[in-house]
């Protein structure tokens, strides 16, 4: 049962989901086990280094530039500022830094070229380091693999269906390009999603069809919460049940059984009981820092107080692989080519994206 398979079907998943609690409990514990050691939970922080004033229409983000929600946004920041603060966290416990900016896709120039000093600042510290910097190229995954890049992070946010009611501004295939650009290198992929956008369990069940059935599967996979921030057109969302949360963990532990399944945005809104649930069930990963991006997150002294209790211990970083070779840009093999890739912009629109973005629009007025 804990062999890695890229034929779940919906029906399978949604079964598995659906379980009696203590049995779905119980077989993903037993999962695993199998695959991972229940005590040791790998702790990552997130660090936006360029905030807000995005172009697309992301439902669930306060970082678009079109809604008004409050973010002040800020330019790329500095290589020396992000290695201060990569150090802060390793400082705190963490294994890996991931750099989140708030771009679209990533344009090659001077700020993609900061972006590659960062990823060798950071892996000469010793640490993981993932970006997660919208839709790249093979090229430039390439340019970050050769940098010392670790992970890279893009989210398959639900399923294919419920993706169209969220985003309109790009399609679910660039998401799977990207990834499969960053498969063409040797850097591991982080994918996973969001619950509590107003998406039904089948769309839960196929954003799961959509990460099992990838070959290899992720190696790490964010669930969220959805954090529903007033201004967003998911403003009015309610927060997600703790039961559904656990019911998620376990099912994607049970389909990805050798991911690290990573709790996400949403912790602020669990208790501990809660979490030591879903650590129960399966996650085995968790972001620290107190902001998620531009979210809250709770305290890392409370995290690491909450490890205690439960007799868990942090990954050390390169556990799972080992740590990649930095180039130097003045060896580097690929240069920038300066593309301009067409990546998708679907012609539908969402309506309570629209309503959004002109309340917004009324708002600056
Ligand atoms: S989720 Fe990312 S791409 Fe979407 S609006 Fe926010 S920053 Fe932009």
């Amino acid at each position: 049962m804990s062999e890695v398979r890229h034929n779940w079907t919906k029906e399978e998943i949604l079964e598995i989901y659906n379980k009696p609690m203590m049995e779905l409990l119980y077989d993903a514990a037993t999962i695993h086990r199998k695959q991972h050691d229940p005590n040791v939970v790998q702790v990552s922080t997130l660090l936006s280094i360029k905030t807000g004033g995005c172009s697309e229409d992301c439902g669930y983000c306060p970082q678009a530039a079109r809604y008004h929600t409050g973010v002040e946004g800020n330019d790329l920041m500095s290589v020396n500022q992000v290695k201060a603060q990569a150090l802060r966290a390793k400082a705190g416990g963490s294994s890996r830094v991931c750099m989140g900016a708030a771009w679209r896709n990533v344009k090659d120039g001077p700020e993609f070229d900061q972006v590659l000093e960062m990823v060798r600042g950071i892996n000469k510290l010793d640490m993981e380091v993932c970006c997660t910097l919208g839709m790249i190229t093979e090229n430039q995954a390439q340019r970050l693999a050769e940098a010392g890049l670790y992970a890279y992070n893009h989210n398959l946010d639900s399923s294919e269906e419920y993706y169209k009611e969220v985003i309109s501004t790009r399609g679910y295939q660039d998401r799977l390009d990207t990834i499969d650009n960053v498969r063409k290198t040797n850097v591991t992929v982080c994918s996973g999603g969001i619950i509590g956008m107003g998406e039904n369990v089948e769309d839960r069940a196929g954003m799961l069809v959509a990460l099992s059935t990838l070959d290899p599967q992720p190696e790490s996979t964010p669930i969220n919460a959805l954090v529903a921030v007033e201004g967003t057109p998911l403003e009015d969302e309610k927060p997600v049940e703790i039961w559904d949360m656990i019911r998620m963990v376990a099912t994607t532990r049970i389909v990805l059984p050798e991911t690290q399944v990573r709790l996400s945005a949403g912790r602020t809104q669990m208790s501990r009981e809660g979490q030591a649930m879903c650590f129960f069930a399966g996650a085995n990963s968790i972001f620290a820092g107190d902001k998620l991006l531009t979210t809250p997150n709770p305290d890392v002294n409370e995290d690491m107080k909450m490890f205690e209790l439960l007799g868990m211990n942090p990954q050390k970083p390169f556990t799972k692989k080992v740590q990649p070779q930095t180039v130097e840009a003045i060896d580097s093999e690929f240069e920038s080519l300066g593309e301009k890739p067409k990546w998708t912009r679907p012609e539908h629109k969402i309506d309570r994206n629209e309503a959004a973005k002109q309340k917004g629009k009324e708002q600056k007025v």
